[in-house]
């Protein structure tokens, strides 16, 4: 199986330059998601690998070598769609066995290779089903077993689940996970939905305007986020502005621009007293207490504005000092605020991150377009 290599791969249409300086690999057998927001440049990476597209300058490697070296048709991928790439027109079994049959394999091996895949992907029993009558996660299922059953080793799929519903995405990812792991195939998935990108994936290279900010696992991604955008990207976060007023061996001291101070107990390196920083504070970690009155470090308080039954959490907007607003997504469903409710909220150390203030403004770091 494949390990596919980027290194400084810059791709640029006219003036656009689609993707920027990416250099990061592709392990043999990993199942790597990339995710950003629309035009990113997520689709463009994929269709490097495929061959579709040449980089206009960096190159790509392909097991160690350069890529340009082999054909698309040598490099033995699948290219798995949200719009399904099936022939309508044809049954279930005639669309898997086409690529073997074409490539021209004997009856026999047609015959076993078309069963083997449609046992895997769970179509056993519909060969006979016209592609077209199919439901939007069998199409996508065919999709999946014709180009396996076309000897794909690595699979690039883009937004696959984009045509599902909700409940049924869920299946699927489970599903379409187990296969590659089943057959030790390598798999690039593109989408923008984080939480599909952390159910179903080993890694994720998190994107914006055409550069990959960090490629790390799910966990990692969330507790360790390296950018103010990965931060709020994976998980959504707070964000507040201070000044380092001391540090030891990594383990900083903040006093944010409204005063109050935050101990930082996870190792945190770089910073410097005096540093302006910004701290990412993760929505769902903050818990919320009616205020004593008392203040403490990592500690807010503030004015209950809404608290709102939101599915799963209630979703609490609290007033700070100088009109600053934190979003909890308080997961304790049987605890409720009313509007104007005066609040302490202890921010738990593990749900802070810092970062240095960044050189374009902290909206802008923030933002997805
Ligand atoms: P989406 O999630 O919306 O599909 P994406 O992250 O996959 O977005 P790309 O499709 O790779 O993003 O596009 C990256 C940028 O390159 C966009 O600005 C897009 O308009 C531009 N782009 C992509 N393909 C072409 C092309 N063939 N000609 C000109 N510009 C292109």
């Amino acid at each position: 199986m494949p390990e596919i290599e980027f290194r400084n791969v810059t791709k640029r249409f006219g003036e656009v330059v689609a993707v920027k300086n990416l250099t990061f690999t592709i392990y043999d057998g990993e199942y790597l998601s990339l995710l950003g927001p629309s035009g990113c440049g997520k689709t463009t990476t994929l269709r490097m690998i495929a061959g579709l597209i040449n980089p206009t300058e960096g190159e790509i490697l392909w097991n160690g070598r350069p890529i340009h070296h082999l054909h698309p048709s040598q490099r033995n991928i699948g290219y798995v769609f949200q719009n399904f790439a099936i022939f309508p027109h044809l049954t279930v079994w005639e669309n898997v066995a086409y690529g073997p049959e074409v490539k021209g394999f004997p009856e026999k091996e047609v015959e076993d290779l078309v069963e083997t895949y449609l046992k895997l992907v769970g179509m056993k029993g519909k060969e006979d089903e016209y592609a077209v009558s199919l439901s939007a996660p069998d199409k996508q299922r065919v999709g999946i077993a014709r180009v396996l059953a076309s000897g794909a080793k690595t699979l690039l799929l883009d937004e696959p689940m984009g045509a599902l519903d909700q409940q049924i995405r869920e299946k699927f990812q489970d599903e379409l996970r187990g296969i590659v792991k089943k057959l030790g195939l390598t798999a690039v998935h593109v989408t923008h939905d984080q939480s599909e990108a952390m159910a179903i994936s080993d890694r994720i290279g998190v994107m914006k305007k055409g550069e990959i900010l960090q490629v790390d696992s799910p966990l990692n991604l969330l507790f360790n986020p390296e950018t103010i955008f990965v931060n709020n990207f994976i998980g959504e976060a707070n964000f507040f502005e201070g000044i380092v007023t001391s540090e030891q061996e990594g383990y900083l001291k903040i006093e944010l621009y409204s005063g109050e101070i935050f101990t930082v107990t996870k190792p945190t390196h770089g910073f410097l007293p005096g540093d302006r920083v910004v701290i990412g504070i993760r929505k769902e970690f903050p818990i919320i207490y009616p205020s004593d009155g008392l203040s403490r470090e990592n500690y807010f308080s503030g004015i209950v504005e809404e608290d709102r039954f939101v599915g799963e959490k209630r979703r609490v907007i609290i007033r700070l000092k100088y009109d600053q607003l934190i979003e909890i997504k308080n997961r304790n469903t049987q605890q409720s605020f009313k509007h104007g409710d005066k609040v302490d909220i202890e921010v738990p150390s593990l749900a802070i991150n810092v970062f240095p203030y960044p050189k374009e403004g902290l909206a802008e770091a923030v933002s997805v377009t």
